[in-house]
């Protein structure tokens, strides 16, 4: 399920044999160090569309076959419904694809120096190196993919450290027209915190001469900054090498990118967003996904949720009712934010619902009444209680309808009319709804001081909660 491609370091694209350095047999293009063609870079660029055209393809139909799969465990387990989505890591895929198509570019367009093969050996033997320092540093959020051209390319997901919570904030314009606005005055602001962000992915590609002569070829991804942001980024990278050119750059690069990047960009209390629509024809290194708030604020804030779920699960906390201490996954969290161990928390509802209470059946924190969604009933109760709950749930509905009474001979719910008459749709039996006795037309049922009071009563069970 995608996630035979995670994991410290493994080929990323583990389908095709690993690649040895010398047997380039499967792609047409010649090897860098040799004599470039940088007049007809459109065959080589062509072939390696290609490549990645058969890749996507190939998986294409395995990851379908996976997708129903995890539909149908899903179905089953609901409880523990992973976040393992396909789509996501379908089209990370293709990202993918598009930062090493430009990585060969920014190949193509850079002369490598001749090298002698002592020289060669020892870059080799340094990139080695490095890559298996920084394997067993970033672990899980490093990637090695397939050689290009017998040159080492692997990418890093590097999780910024933000100060706890930061804000994070976009500026929504009323006027769409960004020139027109002389001050701040039609300008609408969102702001939300945010404790994690998605993460910066720095992708290299390594040149046979780096670290001696060249720096990486590196493209810096980040789905929601603007590219004139990700520029001023990789330009600093480009400073970081030039300090210490012909060193090892990877570790400070993350590093950097990691610790420092939002000082850098003047973001260390508050992440502003955008700008919008406003094109920047930057640094091709600089790859964004950032469109419209529309998309950015959503995804900033489901993958925060989802980290602070999953730092939830892995903790122990108490629960309120039972006192006893439980890892994440065995609470129940409530709209309201309130959380429950799971045993207590079915205790609670099948109680509820076996004594006919179900409009308690609400957060157990005293002071709250969150509601309880009906999704999480259907799998705290089993299917018996929850059909009980959705029968007394119907009936208290109905009940808090005004112009729905019993029938009184066979307690079928009727429609009362206007002037208080009902007949049932089961028994047919037409009635008085006030003194629930055959239908007296003309005969008055009771006093307007009596009926008054009936009404009122009425009137308050129908907007009574439950
Ligand atoms: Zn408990
Ligand atoms: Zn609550
Ligand atoms: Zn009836
Ligand atoms: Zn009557």
């Amino acid at each position: 399920m995608g996630k035979n491609r995670r994991g410290g370091g493994r080929e990323k694209q583990d389908h095709r044999p690993p690649q040895d350095e010398d047997d380039e047999t499967w792609t047409l293009r010649p090897p860098h160090n040799q004599d470039q063609n940088l007049d007809a870079p459109s065959v080589p660029s062509t072939s390696l569309a290609q490549s990645i055209g058969e890749k996507v393809n190939g998986q294409q139909e395995k990851q379908e076959e996976e997708e129903e799969e995890i539909i149908a465990v899903e179905a089953s387990e609901s409880r523990k419904g992973e976040d393992d989505d396909v789509e996501a890591s379908e089209s990370r895929k293709g990202e993918d694809d598009d930062v090493l198509s430009r990585l060969e570019e920014l190949q193509l367009g850079v002369e490598e120096p001749k090298l002698s093969d002592e020289q060669l050996r020892i870059d080799d033997q340094a990139q080695e190196d490095e890559l298996l320092a920084m394997e067993s540093i970033y672990g899980d959020d490093f990637f090695i993919f397939e050689r290009q051209e017998g040159c080492r390319s692997f990418q890093i997901h590097i999780h910024i450290e933000t100060p706890g919570e930061i804000a994070v904030t976009t500026k929504l314009n009323s006027s769409s027209d960004l020139k027109t606005r002389s001050d701040g005055s039609d300008e609408f602001s969102y702001s939300f915190k945010a404790q994690h962000l998605p993460p910066i992915m720095l992708t290299c590609l390594l040149p046979k001469s780096y670290p001696s002569h060249l720096p990486p070829y590196f493209t810096i991804s980040v789905q929601w900054l603007h590219s004139s942001k990700i520029s001023h980024l990789c330009s600093e990278l480009d400073s970081i090498w030039r300090e210490q050119p012909g060193q090892e750059v990877m570790y400070q690069w993350v590093e950097w990118l990691q610790n420092s990047s939002l000082s850098y960009l003047g973001f260390d209390k508050e992440i502003i967003l955008g700008p919008y629509g406003v094109r920047d024809a930057g640094d091709r290194r600089a790859v964004t996904g950032s469109v419209s708030p529309d998309v950015d604020i959503p995804f900033i804030r489901s993958y925060n949720d989802d980290r602070l779920r999953e730092n939830f699960h892995k903790n122990l906390h108490e629960c309120c009712i039972c006192f006893s201490e439980f890892a994440g996954t065995e609470f129940v969290r409530l709209p309201c934010q309130h959380f429950f161990c799971w045993k207590c928390m079915k205790t609670y509802s099948d109680m509820h619902v076996k004594e006919a209470t179900v409009s308690k059946l609400q957060c157990p924190d005293a002071k709250c009444g969150g509601k309880i969604p009906p999704g999480l009933l259907k799998r705290l109760l089993d299917d018996e209680e929850f059909e009980r709950w959705e029968s007394l749930i119907l009936i208290k509905t109905l009940e808090a309808m005004s112009d729905v009474v019993y029938c009184p001979r066979c307690e079928t719910p009727c429609i009362e009319d206007e002037d208080q008459h009902a007949q049932c749709s089961k028994c047919f039996f037409s009635f008085c709804t006030l003194c629930k006795e055959r239908r007296h037309v003309g005969i008055q049922c009771m006093t307007p001081d009596m009926k008054l009071h009936i009404l009122q009563d009425i009137v308050l069970e129908s907007t009574a909660i439950w």
